[in-house]
């Protein structure tokens, strides 16, 4: 990291920053900057497939295999040679092969064998014809029309060939990938070291869940839905609890986390309240490289560095604690995982069934809810839209994205929605 970066030097790095404002950093600058400012995990380990959920690919993985192993079967049916001079639809069944049979057989012109999915497809075969498509009689079957040359045959290596690169480096293994490294009969993998997320909550209201509470103060969400995202993540989570509104408290703390953490998050106290304190201490530890977005919800919000370590300052509010979480940190965590080519939920076009209200100056990331009905798909915002309004979180199933210069949104034009589900 370069030590000698500040706000004022910021301006000269080359290609970014020419316009930047520190009071008022766009979304697209914000990403840039928190990436410039990120290095990868290098250290690597070898796990365990079953242990490698979530984690990072750390080298090409080159198949051992073929997959399929071998020729099968597509279909329960019967294996048979159709291409015959004759043009014979009729043949004679001589033998049955399930799957796992590893012997080897050979068919002869005018014979079928009668074959089961997965099975291996006997010499001589060129194609599987569907048990519902015979008609069966005694030992003998009757074909109505023969099938394609090839039809119904899971060719060797038609999946993965044997050498090819599998899965490249920097992939991010999830349920499909664990599965197809399975496939290849392998179990021992290298991967990223997982990085460490510290995380804490301040504010001198801010109370456990579990503990009682008194009028003037708040129970601690943003914490534990920190914690959750971090944890769908796969990340290794520190979990350092609630701090109190204190300037010395917190830089101890920062100085501790910034020793071991990787990556170091915190909620409330970046805004311009008298007990807003992050701003302040992260400038005097480290480098804040910026703090106020033109994004809504979570104008407040803080980058900067404390030695090696990235530190994310989310807005107290629990809206905007998630989505600076879900548009911001959760990128740069997966760069800092070793994850390439991360993109992001897909953004579509669709048509709004209410009015949307949205003044120009900041990007928007209303709460939406986007339902399938006749005429295809729309969306509405959900009812209340406040920074504070969790519920508007539980009650959305998507992000409507309003563009900084733009204002209302008519009922029927179309807007960009990101869908906060994915299904793998
Ligand atoms: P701050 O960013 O510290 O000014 O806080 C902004 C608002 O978010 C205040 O109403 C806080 O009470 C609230 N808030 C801050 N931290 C949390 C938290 N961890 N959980 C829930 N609400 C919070
Ligand atoms: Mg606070």
């Amino acid at each position: 990291m370069n030590k000698n970066i500040t706000l004022e030097n910021l301006m000269d790095e080359p290609g970014i920053l020419s316009e930047y404002n520190p009071n008022s950093v766009d979304f697209d600058s914000a990403s840039k900057i928190i990436k410039k400012f990120l290095t990868p995990i290098k250290e690597i380990q070898n796990l365990n497939l079953s242990d490698c959920l979530s984690k990072v690919l750390a080298e090409d993985l080159i198949s051992p295999i073929n997959v399929p192993n071998y020729n099968n079967s597509a279909m329960d049916g019967f294996a048979i040679k159709s291409n015959l001079k004759n043009n014979s639809k009729i043949f004679k069944i001589i033998n049955t092969i399930l799957a796992g049979n590893t012997s080897k057989f050979t068919l002869k012109n005018g014979e079928a064998i009668n074959i089961m999915t997965g099975g291996k497809i006997p010499e001589g075969t060129d194609s599987v014809i569907p048990i519902e498509y015979v008609i069966l009689s005694g030992n003998k079957i009757t074909l109505n029309e023969l099938p394609k040359t090839g039809a119904n045959i899971r060719k060797i290596g038609e999946d993965i060939q044997k050498g090819s690169v599998a899965l490249k480096k920097g992939t991010y293994l999830r349920p499909a990938e664990i599965g197809l490294i399975a496939s290849l009969g392998v179990e021992k993998l290298k991967v990223y070291k997982e990085i460490k997320v510290a995380f804490f909550s301040t504010g001198d209201e801010i109370v456990k869940a579990g503990s009682p509470i008194k009028s003037g103060q708040v129970y601690d969400s943003n914490h534990y839905s920190i914690n959750a995202m971090l944890q769908r993540l796969g990340v290794e989570c520190m979990d350092l609890g609630i701090i109190p509104d204190n300037k010395e408290l917190i830089k101890k703390i920062l100085i501790k986390s910034a020793k071991t953490a990787d990556a170091i998050i915190t909620s409330g106290g970046v805004s311009v309240g008298q007990a807003d304190y992050m701003k302040e201490v992260l400038a005097e530890l480290g480098n804040v490289l910026f703090w106020k977005l033109s994004i809504k919800p979570g104008r407040p919000m803080a980058y900067g560095k404390i030695k090696s370590a990235s530190y994310f300052g989310l807005p107290g509010n629990p809206v905007a604690a998630m989505v600076t979480f879900y548009q911001l940190v959760q990128p740069a965590l997966k760069y800092l995982k070793g994850e390439l080519n991360y993109l992001p939920p897909p953004i579509i076009n669709v048509k709004s069934d209410a009015l949307i209200k949205k003044k120009p100056g900041r990007l928007e990331f209303q709460r939406g809810i986007l339902s399938q009905n006749k005429d295809g798909l729309s969306v509405k915002p959900t009812n209340l839209q406040g920074s504070a309004i969790l519920s508007s979180m539980t009650q959305a199933n998507c992000f409507i994205i309003l563009d900084l210069e733009s204002g209302p949104i008519k009922k029927g034009d179309k807007v960009k929605v990101q869908l906060m589900n994915g299904l793998i």
